[in-house]
């Protein structure tokens, strides 16, 4: 979920990685269009669909899954700011040790796609979501990376990244968003309430992790951390440690911040046996 900053809240020092097989099986986001999207606007999420694949390569061993896919669409929800869109996985699997994302569902604000647009900020946003989609801190709790309220992810490969990549060392955990609403806290990593001012988390590149894809507000440039990289690995991802800028963003983020929330998995959803009411 997304909400305008007046509504709600909102590296590359390489670690060690997974190998990449040379068999594994590539991951395939497969977006299906269902209305109120231009074909412009279904080309950025094309564009988002790429750059994930490229990020995240394929599943570790165990894992047969290689295809996610993603219904996507253009709705009206509150008309004008507020909530911009909403998105995280509809249906789960588990394998190997992990709960993953089958299918997800993206859906955006009619209201708010024009401008999403023309300001330069609908790729990030897509970009965004789509991680939430792909278990990015909806599918936390169900992998034993984090639990809700305590602000502290412990998920090893995330861990590992962040302290080389941010000079955490001793830190035993990844700060963790508490705060803004419901879809905004326990999803995102940590930075100021409302996105302003440094959170004196600075990479090697002089980049704050306040400018980070994942945290709950964005603004300014924005980037992919390793650490980012690695709570993908986290969930069951093979991610090797090159993250690349966001393509195409820059500056345009700063006139305007926008919050970023995420929706935990819809309904639902039946995980080995088990069955759990999720928002
Ligand atoms: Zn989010």
């Amino acid at each position: 979920m997304l909400r305008s900053l007046s509504t709600l809240c909102a590296p590359l020092a390489l670690v060690a990685c997974l190998a990449v097989p040379a068999s594994a099986t590539p991951l395939d986001i497969v977006v299906n269009f269902n209305g109120g999207l231009t074909a412009s606007q279904q080309s950025i999420f094309a564009t988002a669909e790429t750059f994930w694949e490229t990020q995240l390569v394929g599943y570790q061993v165990g894992i047969s899954l290689s295809t996610v896919t993603i219904d996507a669409e253009g709705i009206a929800i509150d008309g004008s700011g507020g909530t911009l869109g909403q998105a995280g996985p509809r249906s789960l699997t588990s394998q190997g040790g992990f709960v993953l994302a089958r299918t997800g569902q993206m859906q955006f604000d009619t209201a708010d796609l024009t401008l999403l647009e023309s300001s330069g900020r609908l790729l990030g946003t897509i970009l965004h979501e789509m991680a939430h989609v792909l278990g990015f801190g909806t599918l936390w709790n169900l992998n034993g990376l984090y639990t809700d309220g305590t602000g502290q992810y412990t998920g090893g490969e995330a861990l590992a990244a962040w302290v080389t990549e941010f000079n955490e060392f001793g830190a035993t955990s990844v700060p963790v968003e508490l705060g803004g609403g419901s879809g905004t806290r326990d999803g995102h990593w940590n930075e100021n309430d409302g996105g302003g001012g440094s959170t004196g988390f600075v990479d090697a590149f002089g980049r704050d992790m306040r400018d980070e894809l994942m945290t709950g507000w964005i603004s300014g440039s924005t980037f992919v951390s390793q650490t980012t990289l690695g709570a993908f690995r986290d969930l069951g991802f093979l991610a090797p440690a090159t993250a690349l800028p966001e393509p195409a963003l820059g500056a345009l983020w700063a006139i305007l911040a926008f919050a970023f929330a995420r929706r935990k998995p819809l309904g639902a959803v039946s995980v080995g046996g088990r069955r759990r009411a999720i928002q």
